[in-house]
């Protein structure tokens, strides 16, 4: 007889069980980067709605992100915002109205924030030289000055990254880094058009090390075309060798139907979803057994990682930049399709790096969408949250906190049920337990609790 499912306890490892694994992972959900998710948001949401939303904040600590997002070359599995060129008059453009949002939100802010966190994504960060480097940050500090213990990173892509950007990096106060690797294989890199050496990465990550960064973060993905299981060993052995702080594994999310250059994939070259699975399980094992921690979605962290210090004590959030241990903060967030959050009303950037930049140089706010929750939203945000970070959630404590909310569960009821027949969570009167078999599946859980879902099921990607 099989044994009663478990709550996670510290340390237990993650259940892996294929069946469910399969039946779960093939059903699409969204991320859940936010709540709800920006396929909700409103495009009636802009400049006023977005200025009402940063005069609000000031009063609370606050995370910075800029989103840069030039790119040398196009990886062919890319879904990020970014643009392929070699313009420097328009890296100029850009960081000349990256300075105009920066002034224009710092003077709307009611007080000025405590900066606790910033981030560097793209695109690449580290298209830029480190002159404009310097130049982007100092533009920062002048108007949103960094706290002491500030968690400041980057995501760097090593193929375009060199030794004294990493310096240039460090002597402007950056203490974090984030790697894309995806996959060291020459044959998957030339199909996805990535090629990194392990060498190269390996000289930035020993240059980071030297230089003071404090974590090292490396992206893998399973998924992609022409991998196998027995190839990504080899892959993973090379990580072992490089020991990260952290690692993020990421699924490959197929989506050529929004991102079109994901078609030069042909069907055949993708891993089935046995596969994918294989890939999947392989990999998680492989980095329990290097002694990594699994901390929540797809990401991974040595035991002496603030990260899984955060899990334990209860203190472990989730913004837009990934899992953080900066608390309860407002996201400032600059660049094109940058997304701020504050007090739970989102608001995003024009996307295009040109259309953002004409609606700043006309002295305007660059907001072109966004959302203002309600306090149902709120709560099931918070919830969401929960789950992702603390694996258990008590709804009688959200209700307190969000009078007049989660009030009618009746709809989740049977998802829930369904969860909990399968072994993927515990429930006790009002709390909700992740159990170690439900860690890989955060994402199916979590959705019971998504109203919005319940109408775009088919529009998201499958949840492994
Ligand atoms: S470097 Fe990153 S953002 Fe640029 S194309 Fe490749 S995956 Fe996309």
């Amino acid at each position: 007889m099989q044994a009663p499912p478990q709550a996670v306890q510290r340390g237990d490892p993650v259940g892996i069980d294929r069946a469910l694994l399969e039946r779960y992972g093939r059903i699409p959900v969204p991320r859940y980067t936010s709540y709800p998710p920006a396929n909700h948001w409103e495009s009636m949401f802009g400049e006023l709605e977005a200025r009402e939303a940063f005069c609000s904040a000031g009063t609370r600590a606050a995370s910075i992100y800029v989103h840069v997002p030039f790119c040398r070359k196009l990886c062919y599995y890319c879904g990020c915002n970014m643009l392929v060129t070699r313009s420097e008059s328009l890296v100029e453009r850009y960081l000349r109205a990256l300075e105009l949002e920066l002034d224009r939100v710092t003077a709307l802010l009611s007080a000025r924030p405590e900066i606790v966190q910033v981030h560097l994504g793209g695109g690449t960060p580290t298209y830029l030289d480190p002159d404009q480097l310097a130049r982007l940050a100092d533009a920062i500090q002048a108007r949103l000055p960094w706290s002491p213990g500030i968690e400041a990173s980057i995501e760097i892509h090593p193929a375009v990254t060199s030794v004294e950007q990493i310096r240039t990096l460090a002597r402007l106060g950056f203490n974090r880094v984030s790697m894309g690797v995806q996959d060291f294989d020459p044959t998957v890199q030339k199909r996805i058009n990535r090629r990194q050496s392990f060498e190269e990465t390996r000289d930035l990550v020993l240059e980071a090390r030297m230089r003071g960064f404090v974590s090292v973060n490396v992206d893998l993905m399973y998924g992609l075309p022409l991998q196998t299981v027995e190839h990504f060993q080899r892959t993973l052995d090379r990580i072992e060798e490089l020991r990260p702080d952290r690692i993020a594994l990421f699924g490959y999310a197929h989506v050529p139907s929004m991102k079109k250059h994901q078609g030069l994939f042909r069907p055949e070259e993708l891993p089935g979803t046995a596969e994918r699975l294989a890939l999947l399980e392989s990999s998680v094992q492989r980095l329990l057994a290097a002694g990594y921690v699994h901390v929540g979605l797809d990401h991974f962290a040595l035991e002496d990682d603030e990260l899984c210090r955060a899990r334990a004590a209860g203190t472990l959030r989730r913004n837009f930049m990934g899992y953080t241990t900066c608390a309860d903060s407002d996201v400032l967030a600059f660049g094109p399709s940058a997304i701020s959050e504050v007090r739970g009303t989102y608001v995003q950037n024009a996307r295009e790096v040109h259309d953002w930049a004409e609606m700043l140089e006309k002295g305007r706010l660059p907001a072109v969408r966004g959302h203002r929750p309600s306090d149902e939203d709120l709560a099931r945000g918070a919830l969401i949250m929960r789950l992702f970070c603390s694996l258990e959630v008590d709804l009688d404590e959200l209700r307190a906190r969000f009078p007049g909310t989660l009030c009618d569960l009746r709809h989740e009821e049977r998802d829930l049920a369904r969860l909990e027949r399968d072994g993927l969570v515990l429930r006790q009167r009002a709390r909700i337990r992740v159990t170690p078999r439900g860690q890989l599946l955060l994402r199916s859980v979590a959705a019971p609790f998504d109203t919005y879902h319940r109408a775009d099921a088919r529009l998201h990607a499958p949840a492994l």
